[in-house]
């Protein structure tokens, strides 16, 4: 389910276009015309033949084209990016290759040439099955628009594809969550993400649900769900879906078996990642670098020229982590997973044994009902999960 290989990596392409900003979004994405896509991908492309130069030895065990929505795009320009991925990179055999997709902007006529080209799974971003409450949201698909995509993607030969559902919403109560998942469940996917709103500042949602805002006061039109009902929703979402089938392998995500998303699980395990795009981020050898922000200057760097000295540009200042922020992540991101971290791995990758740097937390969390221990794996149990913030922050060293 991993891969702990040092000559792998995987790719992460950012797309950071949208039709339109969703009100909870922060992400980096904004609306732009077709040429100004033309424009993006034909720099993009300069910067992946640059990035492969220097990544010859390496071979690519999963791709994320990402966003942003990549699906706004002509389909066209989708497959330019992979080819210039398979032409420069060396892909596995059987490299998961995922996109993402919004429905509303899936036409038929794109699943076919995302098929052709080598993707085999799809992102699905729905978020909910109530079209009040993705009004609220401000996404710009209807629930009946995401049956049509989904449909479409099976008709198009995709058997990999994942939903992306979204609890705590403005407007949304236990019973419509239920039926979000009941909806979407029958329609099997093999893949399910649960997150919960993050309300983040910058976005129209901080100045209506944010600190300063308070929560929405009790009579407004959308209120956010209680604390009451967001815990009743979460546990809901775990006991749902794993009498679905749904296998839960992280706090957040689900999935039939063998179909858990590698892309993500490499972020989890310490695999190095290659981010390629506007703003993408990338973690090579216990460094930390991520690409220039700005569209307008992204655009003007040479790519094609120079390559060395235009891919520093692109990319910044380096962060080299430090082996206790190394050994901190490694915690935190692999005891998200439900099969935890391995005490042999932390050896493989620290040169120390996990009980000489966290022995002591480790008792304590296991004396107190929140950490198990099944070989040489430690995980968190089910209160463990409930109260993941808590126990995670007991890792940090500093
Ligand atoms: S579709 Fe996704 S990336 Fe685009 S604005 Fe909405 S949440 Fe943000």
């Amino acid at each position: 389910m991993t891969n702990a290989n040092k000559n792998t990596i995987e790719l992460y392409i950012h797309i950071p276009f949208c039709v339109k900003k969703c009100f909870y979004c922060d992400f980096l994405s904004f609306r732009a015309l077709a040429s100004d896509h033309e424009a993006y991908v034909d720099q993009l492309v300069r910067e992946i033949r640059a990035r492969g130069a220097f990544c010859q030895e390496l071979t690519v065990a999963t791709v994320f084209i990402g966003g942003g929505t990549p699906t706004v795009m002509e389909p066209e320009l989708i497959r330019r990016i992979m080819e210039a991925v398979g032409e420069n990179f060396t892909l596995e055999p059987d490299a998961e290759i995922t996109i993402e997709a919004n429905p509303g902007t899936l036409l038929y006529n794109k699943l076919p040439v995302y098929h052709d080209c080598g993707i085999n799974r799809l992102s699905l971003g729905l978020q909910s099955a109530d079209n009040e409450e993705l009004k609220n949201l401000g996404r710009v698909h209807s629930f009946e628009e995401f049956l049509k995509s989904y449909q479409s993607a099976r008709m198009s030969g995709f058997t990999n594809i994942s939903v992306d559902l979204m609890s705590g919403i403005p407007g949304q109560t236990l019973e419509s969550w239920k039926n979000t998942l009941k909806k979407v469940t029958m329609l099997k996917p093999e893949h399910i993400s649960a997150y919960s709103l993050i309300i983040e500042e910058g976005t129209p949602f901080w100045d209506q649900y944010g600190p300063g805002a308070g929560r929405v006061k009790a009579g407004a039109a959308f209120p956010l769900p209680d604390e009451d009902t967001e815990n009743r929703i979460y546990h809901l979402t775990r006991d749902f879906l794993r009498d679905m089938g749904y296998n839960r392998y992280e706090i957040s995500n689900y999935a039939k078996p063998g179909k858990e998303c590698r892309h993500n699980i490499g972020y989890w395990t310490e695999v190095s990642y290659l981010g390629l795009g506007l703003g993408a981020s990338s973690y090579m050898d216990g460094c930390r670098f991520s690409n220039e922000k700005d569209m307008r200057r992204y655009l003007s760097l040479d790519l094609e020229h120079d390559c060395g000295e235009g891919l520093r540009e692109l990319a910044g200042p380096v962060e080299q982590l430090s082996r206790e922020a190394r050994m901190e992540e490694f915690m935190f991101l692999g005891l998200r997973m439900t099969r935890g971290v391995s005490e042999m791995d932390f050896v493989r990758l620290f040169g120390v044994k996990m009980d000489t740097v966290y022995g002591e937390k480790i008792r304590r969390l296991m004396a107190n009902g929140l950490l198990k221990k099944d070989g040489v794996w430690l995980s968190l149990t089910e209160w463990g999960m409930d109260v993941s913030n808590f126990v995670l922050s007991e890792f940090l060293l500093s």
